[in-house]
C-alpha cells in the first residue's frame, strides 16, 4: 500500500515535516526564547502555518489525491481495498477542512481570537466578564460561521448541529446527541459518589525543593518508557506536550515547592501523551495512519497514567520511599497510606485543573451544557456569568461571585476551541475502560505498578492504541479493544473502588 500511494505519501510527509517546524518554533517560544524576538516570532509562525495551509489547497496536492479520490464528492477511484478506503477517506477530510475555510476567514478568526486572548487575560486579572464579553459573543458567532463552512466534514454525515460539526473537529463521529445521555449517567454516578466521601480532609503544606522534584519527575519519565534520545522535558509556564515527528518528542512541566503533586502530576500527564506521540508509526508519518486517532484518545493515554496509575495504591505503597529519601526531613514522619490520602483528597473547588477525580468530570460538564448552549443560541452570552454560577451551585454546591474564579479561568472560548472541553471527559472515560482491559489481559498489574515496572503496560498501550494511528473512530477503538461501547460504568466503578473502599 506504502508502494501505490508513494506520490500522495511523499506530499503529505512534507506537509507533516513543515507542519513540525512550526511546532518547533511554538515550542521554543514557550521555553527558550527571548522575549524581545515575539514579533519576528509572530511574522515566522505565521509564515509557517501560510506555507502549509498553501501546501494543502495547492493544485500539486490536488493533482496527486485527485488519482484516488473525485475531489467533489470524495468517491474512491479505481479498485481500493477496505484500509486503503479507510486511508483515502481521512486524507480526503484533512484535504477538505483545509479547503472549505476560506483565507479570508482562516487570518480574520486567527486575529479575533489572538485579540480576544489578550483581552480575556486583562478580564482575567481584573475579575471582570463584561470586558471579555463582546469578544466572546465574536468568537462564538464566528464558530457558528465556521462549522457551516465544515458540514460536510462531519464523521458518518447526516443531519449536525453546528455544535456537532465543532466537536467532530476534536473527536470525529461524536453528537451532542449522544453526549447529553452519556454525561448525564455519569453526573448522577457522580453526584452519588460524592455524598459518600469525606469532603472535609485538609492537606499539609509541605516545602519540597524544586531540583529533587525533576530528579523524582525524570525518573518516574524513564520508568514509563518516555525515550530521551527521542524528546525531552523542559519547563514552562502552561505544561503542555508538542511533537515534531515520533523522533522528536517534547513536553514540559512546572514545579512549584510548595505543590509537589501539581508538579509530578502534569510530568506524568504529559509523559502520557509523550508515550502516544512516541509510539505512532514513523513509516506512515505526516499520514492519518501515522497520527494520533483523537483529542480524547490522546487525554485516556495522560489521564490513565496521571490517575490509574501514579495515583494508586499500589503505586505508593511500593514507592513512597523513594520519595521519602528524596525528602526525608519532610515526608520521614509520613506513612505510605497517609500520603496515598493526600494525593486523593476530594473537595469541590472552583478551579478545573486543580479538581480531583471525582469532581473533574463536574466541572467539564458545565462547560459541555454552557458552551453548548451558546451555540444552538439558547445561552446569551451576556448571561453566561449567571449561568455559570447557577451550575456551579447546583452541580458542585459551591458559588462564588469572582469571576476571575468562575467564568474566566479557562484559556479555552479565547482561543476559539468551542467543542473540545468533552473530550477531557471522554478521555476519562476512554482511560478507565482501557484499564479495565490491561487489568484483564496482564497479569498482577498492581504489582507492577508497585515495582514501579511499567514496560508491560507501556507495551500494551503501543500494540492496542498507539499503533493504530487512525485507522479507526475513537468508538471502534473502543468496541475493538474492550468488547464493549463506551460507557461511564467502567469509570464509575474505578471510582467507587477507589474512594468508597474502606482502608484494609
Ligand atoms: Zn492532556
Amino acid at each position: 500500500m506504502q508502494d501505490r500511494f508513494k506520490k500522495l505519501i511523499v506530499s503529505l510527509k512534507e506537509i507533516g515535516l513543515l507542519s513540525g517546524i512550526g511546532s518547533l518554533l511554538s515550542w521554543d517560544q514557550e521555553t527558550y526564547m527571548p522575549s524581545g524576538a515575539i514579533d519576528v516570532r509572530s511574522e515566522q509562525s505565521a509564515l509557517m502555518a501560510e506555507l502549509v495551509h498553501a501546501r494543502w489547497t495547492g493544485d500539486a496536492f490536488r493533482r496527486v489525491l485527485s488519482e484516488w479520490v473525485d475531489l467533489d464528492s470524495g468517491a474512491f477511484l479505481g479498485d481500493v481495498s477496505d484500509e486503503e478506503k479507510r486511508f483515502l477517506s481521512e486524507v480526503y477530510r484533512d484535504w477538505k477542512k483545509a479547503v472549505l475555510l476560506p483565507s479570508s476567514f482562516v487570518s480574520a478568526f486567527s486575529s479575533l481570537t489572538s485579540k480576544a486572548q489578550h483581552v480575556w487575560q486583562e478580564a482575567r486579572a481584573a475579575s471582570r466578564f463584561s470586558l471579555f464579553q463582546p469578544y466572546l459573543a465574536q468568537v462564538v458567532a464566528m464558530s457558528r460561521e465556521r462549522a457551516d463552512y465544515l458540514k460536510s466534514t462531519v464523521v458518518g454525515g447526516g443531519d449536525v448541529t453546528p455544535y456537532d460539526v465543532l466537536l467532530n473537529e476534536y473527536e470525529p463521529g461524536v453528537r451532542s446527541s449522544y453526549l447529553t445521555p452519556l454525561f448525564q449517567e455519569l453526573c448522577v454516578g457522580i453526584k452519588d459518589i460524592l455524598k459518600k466521601v469525606d469532603v472535609t480532609k485538609t492537606v499539609p503544606n509541605w516545602e519540597m525543593d524544586v531540583d529533587r522534584q525533576w530528579e523524582f519527575g525524570m525518573w518516574i519519565l524513564a520508568q514509563m518508557g518516555f525515550d530521551f534520545s527521542f524528546g525531552r522535558q523542559d519547563k514552562s509556564t502552561h505544561p503542555f506536550t508538542t511533537q515534531f515527528h515520533p523522533y522528536d518528542v517534547r513536553i514540559t512541566t512546572r514545579l512549584d515547592a510548595r505543590h509537589f503533586m501539581d508538579g509530578f502530576s502534569s510530568t506524568v500527564h504529559e509523559g502520557g501523551h509523550a508515550l502516544y506521540e512516541q509510539g505512532l508509526d514513523p513509516a506512515w508519518f505526516g499520514t492519518p495512519f501515522g497520527e494520533a486517532m483523537s483529542l480524547g484518545i490522546h487525554e485516556s493515554q495522560s489521564r490513565m497514567w496521571e490517575n490509574q496509575i501514579v495515583k494508586s495504591r499500589a503505586f505508593w505503597e511500593g514507592q513512597f520511599q523513594r520519595l521519602q529519601m528524596l525528602f526525608p526531613h519532610v515526608l520521614g514522619e509520613v506513612s505510605w497510606l497517609e500520603f496515598y490520602h493526600v494525593v486523593n483528597r476530594v473537595r469541590p473547588s472552583f478551579i478545573r485543573v486543580d479538581a480531583d477525580e471525582v469532581t473533574y468530570n463536574l466541572h467539564i460538564i458545565i462547560r459541555y451544557e454552557l458552551e453548548k448552549a451558546m451555540v444552538d443560541g439558547t445561552l446569551a452570552v451576556a448571561d453566561l456569568p449567571h449561568a455559570w454560577n447557577a451550575k456551579y451551585l447546583s452541580y458542585l454546591g459551591i458559588s462564588s461571585e469572582n469571576e476571575s474564579m468562575g467564568v474566566l479561568q479557562d484559556v479555552h472560548w479565547s482561543c476559539g476551541l468551542l467543542g473540545y472541553f468533552p473530550t477531557y471527559t471522554l478521555g476519562n472515560l476512554y482511560a478507565a475502560q482501557f484499564y479495565g482491559q490491561i487489568e484483564r489481559d496482564i497479569l498482577d498489574v498492581s504489582g507492577l505498578i508497585s515495582r514501579a515496572e511499567f514496560s508491560p503496560i507501556t507495551s500494551w498501550l503501543r500494540k492496542n492504541i498507539h499503533q493504530v494511528g487512525r485507522r479507526m473512530s475513537p468508538s471502534e477503538l473502543v468496541m475493538k479493544v474492550t468488547g464493549e461501547s463506551l460507557s461511564s460504568e467502567p469509570f464509575l466503578n474505578y471510582l467507587r473502588g477507589k474512594y468508597l473502599v474502606a482502608d484494609s
